[in-house]
């Protein structure tokens, strides 16, 4: 179980832009992360991720807290797949790109040529691992972002916006192969017919608060939305 506890996160000319969060993710759990521009999702993302570091509050994992000196721990167990796949595909190939993060974490070539194929298999995307990234559509090269995730073998995966840029197949075929993996799912939205597609509980974030934790009901209730700018 992934557990948050009054995590605030805090920019030097912005404070508090998450502000005291608690919640929990089990294992396998799919959990949509919703709220207006400027609410703190993917300041929550990034901290989560151990990109930011938190002003107060901390993270664990099954018991395991999270501070700075084991936050390497961390980043092996929680993957973030930014926003914007090109934030994260930098190498000449899908291939190369895949295979940094095991790279870097000491696997060796064998292990780590094994976890790229099952990565790009699991995603439906082999024929890719020697095209450029920079040649790729929108949904060709979400999915080569969600390998170089994959392929560190995580056990919580954090989406932020992991529909942008996609048409309404991509979003489809995106949203079958995000319920097939077994990891527990945290993602930012602003898509809530995707949100109610695969997940199964909802956090909405207002101000850097959040303001209600539920079953996808939330998703229905317009007054709650509005209430919240959405
Ligand atoms: P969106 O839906 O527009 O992507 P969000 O919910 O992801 O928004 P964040 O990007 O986390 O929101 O921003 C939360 C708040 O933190 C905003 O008020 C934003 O202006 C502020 N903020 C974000 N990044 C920085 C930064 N680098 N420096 C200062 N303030 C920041």
């Amino acid at each position: 179980m992934l557990e948050v506890c009054g995590l605030s996160v805090s920019y030097p000319e912005f404070a508090n832009a998450v502000d005291g969060v608690f919640f929990a993710l089990r294992e396998g759990e799919k959990v949509a992360l919703i709220g207006a521009n400027g609410a703190g999702k993917t300041t929550l993302l990034l901290a989560l991720a151990g990109v930011l570091t938190p002003s107060e509050g901390n993270i664990s994992i099954d018991g395991v807290k999270f501070n700075k000196k084991n936050i390497h721990d961390a980043r092996k167990k929680i993957g973030l797949v930014f926003q914007n796949p090109d934030d994260q595909l930098f190498m000449p190939n899908i291939y190369e790109d895949a295979a940094f993060g095991p790279r870097n974490f000491g696997c060796s070539e064998e292990e780590t040529r094994e976890r790229v194929e099952n990565a790009l298999c699991q995603l439906g995307i082999p024929q890719l691992a020697r095209r450029s990234p920079l040649k790729l559509s929108g949904g060709e090269k979400r999915l080569a972002a969600i390998s170089t995730v994959l392929t560190m073998r995580p056990s919580y995966m954090l989406f932020d916006e992991p529909t942008a840029f996609l048409d309404p197949r991509a979003k489809r075929a995106l949203a079958e192969i995000l319920s097939g993996l077994p990891q527990g799912k945290l993602i930012a939205t602003h898509d809530l017919a995707f949100a109610e597609k695969i997940c199964s509980r909802v956090l909405l974030l207002q101000n850097g608060r959040l303001t209600a934790e539920g079953g996808i009901d939330i998703l229905r209730n317009a007054a709650l939305l509005e209430s919240a700018g959405l």
